[in-house]
């Protein structure tokens, strides 16, 4: 009798068990040059554990098993909790036990020296490239310290329970717990842009404030407390809002429902009512917007290294199965235009590694030097819009790569597809990204003048290089300006890329990102770029070390 054999050939096997260190060259000489090649042993670790079959099958479980909101109990009692799979809580604690929450802080809520930044984002691409959806709460609570900074003695409390290494879910108040997570809550139904059209009400109550409305979406509603803005008699103001009350009641945080999204699968995010919820009132009445802008820097930062992320991990699983799948007695890999492709997204991915790391140096700088700290200010909006938009397409070609494979979950494809838009959208959305970088150039003139002179200068002997900073002068500061800002703000974080491969990409890689995206404009499409077949091979080898 035929038997059917059920050793199947010709598939590749899962990409687990893997350094997502050590195995990423782009990021690694990344890291290096912006500072951060002391850390390069402990990054290595901490990319050997991410990158192990227990963590992608974790991954698996938290996304395959959404949390669940607990509106009641049994009994009826009130209980708006949400409960999430065990593999969330073990993604928790390791990101809080790695500092992914607070490594760019001292103890004292002050930023922590340089490389802090570089070396956590680091680890934090890593991570996004296994699990992303927990990395929600992990964001919102490093990035809140910068919005609490406004208020020493709030700070000072709550630093120390931010700051701990220790993951703790418990549903108790935040003294009595080893550490604590933060979220935000500010966009309501009928504007997430536009906050100043917020209704929820604040009114003074003893030592805080008593607040009354509704946010449409609040995301990781098992946050220990939330950065709120809300209407005070002197205006829309922040606000921070403990799940429990100083005397040791919950507090009137009403959820809803969480919602049902495309993505995210393992994060939970709320519809919330505020029901005479208590508050303590951070920064001044009235300064709601720029107190709370001051966290909402950093989160953008966070999708950009999300997003680079996630893009490495998609092209990574496309080159470890290109080389292992055959076609026509010839591997993927070795054919011509399945090799056009891998390389296009290799350059793209490793252009938005250099440009998210030379970004987190501004950032580690920012405290010390001017012109880092006006780099940091007017390129992250530009950096945000440009990585998070371009990861869906990448992600996309990514998966056609795997064949009939990459469409089914399994290959972890999928996952990442889905998750990819949401980066573009909250923290302010595409448009609103151009507008601020449009914003920034008009208030700080100076500054973003001497910026895009040191970008022109340093990317001087590229392709396309003058010509582009050249077209963003004058696309940026014309008549049209915000019709047409799309453009220009794509092309100013491609400049600003252009000048980070230059300083930890080799010259060919720097040469032919600019050639293909300074000196012509690249196609929608992944492949098209028009590379010599002779510069192909070295790119693949180095986004992906051959076995
Ligand atoms: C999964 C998920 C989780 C979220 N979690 C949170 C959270 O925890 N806390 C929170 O506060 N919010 C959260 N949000 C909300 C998110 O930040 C907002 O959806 C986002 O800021 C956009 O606001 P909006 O939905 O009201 O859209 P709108 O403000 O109505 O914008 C719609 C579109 O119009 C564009 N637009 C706006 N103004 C202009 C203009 N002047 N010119 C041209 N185009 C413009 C925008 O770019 C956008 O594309 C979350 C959203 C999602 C999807």
């Amino acid at each position: 009798m035929p038997q059917i054999d059920y050793q199947a050939f010709n598939q590749s096997p899962p990409f687990v068990d893997v350094d997502l260190y050590g195995g990423d060259r782009a990021l690694q000489d990344a890291v290096a040059a912006n500072g951060g090649q002391a850390d390069h042993a402990a990054l290595s670790a901490f990319g050997r554990r991410w990158g192990s079959a227990e963590m992608s099958d974790l991954a698996r479980q938290a996304n395959e098993n959404p949390p669940k909101l607990e509106t009641f109990d049994a009994k009826g009692f009130r209980r708006d909790t949400v409960e999430f799979h065990p593999a969330y809580h073990r993604f928790m604690t390791e990101s809080v036990a790695a500092g992914l929450h607070a490594a760019t802080w001292s103890g004292d809520g002050k930023p922590a020296p340089a490389p802090a930044q570089v070396t956590r984002a680091a680890r934090f691409y890593m991570a996004a490239q296994i699990e992303t959806g927990h990395l929600c709460p992990i964001t919102m609570t490093r990035a809140a310290v910068a919005a609490l900074a406004v208020e020493p003695a709030i700070l000072g409390k709550v630093m120390p329970k931010i700051a701990s290494r220790d993951y703790d879910p418990h549903f108790r108040p935040w003294w009595e717990k080893r550490g604590i997570t933060l979220g935000m809550g500010m966009t309501e139904r009928q504007g997430g842009t536009d906050v100043r059209t917020n209704t929820t009400r604040a009114e003074p109550a003893g030592e805080g404030y008593r607040i009354t409305g509704e946010k449409w979406f609040m995301s990781a509603p098992m946050c220990d407390a939330f950065l709120v803005l809300a209407q005070a008699a002197g205006g829309l103001s922040c606000f921070l809002m403990p799940r429990f009350r100083p005397d040791g009641s919950v507090n009137g945080l009403r959820f809803r429902r969480l919602k049902d999204k495309l993505g995210n699968r393992s994060n939970a995010s709320s519809e919330v009512e505020f029901d005479d919820a208590f508050a303590w009132r951070v920064g001044e009445e009235g300064r709601g917007v720029r107190t709370i802008i001051n966290m909402v820097q950093l989160t953008r930062l966070d999708c950009a290294i999300a997003s680079a992320g996630i893009m490495r991990m998609a092209l990574a699983q496309a080159i470890h199965h290109a080389r292992r799948r055959t076609v026509f007695q010839k591997r993927l890999a070795d054919q011509p235009m399945m090799q056009a492709v891998l390389a296009d997204m290799a350059i793209e991915v490793e252009a938005a590694t250099a440009l998210i790391m030379r970004l987190c140096r501004s950032f580690d700088l920012a405290a010390s030097d001017a012109r880092e700290a006006a780099r940091a200010r007017l390129l992250t909006p530009a950096v945000k819009y440009w990585v998070c938009k371009t990861a869906p397409a990448l992600i996309h070609e990514a998966m056609e790569c795997l064949g009939g494979n990459g469409y089914v979950e399994e290959s972890v494809l999928p996952r990442l597809y889905r998750e990819a838009p949401v980066n573009a959208i909250w923290e302010g959305s595409g448009n609103v990204m151009c507008l601020d970088v449009l914003r920034s150039l008009t208030h700080d003139r100076e500054a973003a003048s001497a910026l895009l002179g040191q970008l022109a200068r340093d990317t001087s002997d590229l392709p396309g290089a003058r010509e582009t900073a050249a077209f963003i002068e004058r696309a940026l500061s014309g008549n049209e300006a915000e019709a047409t800002a799309r453009a220009p703000v794509g092309c100013l974080a491609m400049l600003a890329a252009a000048a980070a491969l230059r300083e930890s990409a080799p010259a060919e890689v720097a040469e032919m990102f600019a050639r293909t995206r300074l000196a012509t404009t690249h196609g929608t499409l992944f492949g098209t770029a028009g590379f010599a077949a002779g510069e192909l091979q070295s790119v693949l080898e180095r986004a992906l070390p051959p076995d």
